[in-house]
């Protein structure tokens, strides 16, 4: 059995499936908001660690003055300034956009998860940090917030979107129909969350094979799109997330505003983001 065989074999999928256009186009009916935020910075201290599974830590801090964070859309992103003792007096540290995961204004509280890979700044931080150290973190400057009355969402990407995409599932409203596709290197990085959405889970393993976009084309190939109104949210590799974004657009003729994709970090440049667009 191939590779691509093997993943539709664990979907309990098969066959070849034709493309289709979704939605009714209908545009207007589905109001996605942009917000701005006053941006400030906020000093935290690592309280806990937990290995959420073997490639993602979630690291929660205590902040004394989160009283006023917002974070309006799962997909926000906050900047993380890492001490880097180093570093010659006067230089900037080196900064790296994550994902709130969770957070408690009340409580003084917010979480962050890490997907761990070879080498960078914010990995190696976060591989080393101990309870009681410090972090410093800015924004979100702003929020792009998808109204949740879409009949369905596809979300779509690599243990960078996990945060994002974990806290879009338990956000959404009881019996939404979401379906998520995320790559990841073996079986135990899949994780759970408690929604109360109707979400189907597509975990696609790697297994040692390198092209996310071909992993994940295959898969989706297989996957109806029911014909109604739905949101598609993509964050990956940027080569990978633009050719998801493609392929959503011209092979399943998806509207293109209802489409949102992200490169959230780019093969052999650091501290990477962006913007997928025409
Ligand atoms: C809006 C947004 C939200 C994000 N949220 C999260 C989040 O919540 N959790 C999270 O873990 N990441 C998240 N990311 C991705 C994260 O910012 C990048 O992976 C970042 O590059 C990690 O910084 P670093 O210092 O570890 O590596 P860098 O110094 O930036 O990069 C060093 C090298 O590692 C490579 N690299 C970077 N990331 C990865 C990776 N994931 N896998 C393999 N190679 C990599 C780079 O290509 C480069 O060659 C987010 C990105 C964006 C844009």
């Amino acid at each position: 059995m191939g590779r691509l065989d093997l993943i539709r074999h664990r979907l309990g999928i098969a066959g070849s499936q034709q493309p289709q256009p979704t939605g009714n186009r209908n545009l207007d009916r589905h109001p996605i908001a942009r917000v701005r935020h006053e941006t400030r910075r906020r000093q935290l201290t690592l309280a806990t660690i937990e290995r959420l599974t073997p490639r993602m830590l979630r690291l929660g801090f205590t902040c004394p003055d989160l009283g006023d964070f917002v974070s309006a859309s799962p997909d926000d992103h906050i900047k993380l300034f890492f001490p880097d003792p180093e570093a010659a007096e006067g230089t900037k540290p080196p900064m790296r956009d994550f994902t709130p995961r969770k957070f408690d204004v009340a409580a003084g509280t917010i979480e962050i998860d890490f997907a761990l890979h070879e080498a960078g700044p914010a990995t190696s931080w976060a591989a080393s940090a101990r309870v009681g150290d410090p972090l410093e973190i800015g924004g979100p400057r702003g929020s792009v917030v998808v109204p949740d009355d879409f009949d369905w969402y596809l979300l779509i990407g690599d243990e960078t979107a996990l945060p994002a995409i974990g806290r879009r599932v338990e956000q959404l409203r009881a019996g939404a129909r979401v379906a998520t596709f995320v790559t990841v290197d073996h079986d135990d990085e899949a994780q759970s969350f408690d929604t109360l959405a109707d979400w189907v889970p597509n975990w696609i393993i790697r297994e040692g094979a390198t092209d996310d976009a071909v992993l994940l084309r295959a898969v989706l190939e297989q996957h109806e799109l029911p014909a109604a109104d739905g949101f598609v949210w993509i964050a990956a590799e940027a080569s990978v997330a633009r050719e998801m974004r493609s392929y959503m657009l011209d092979v399943r003729n998806h509207p293109r505003e209802w489409i949102k994709a992200a490169g959230y970090w780019k093969r052999g440049e650091a501290d990477a983001h962006e913007k997928i667009e025409d």
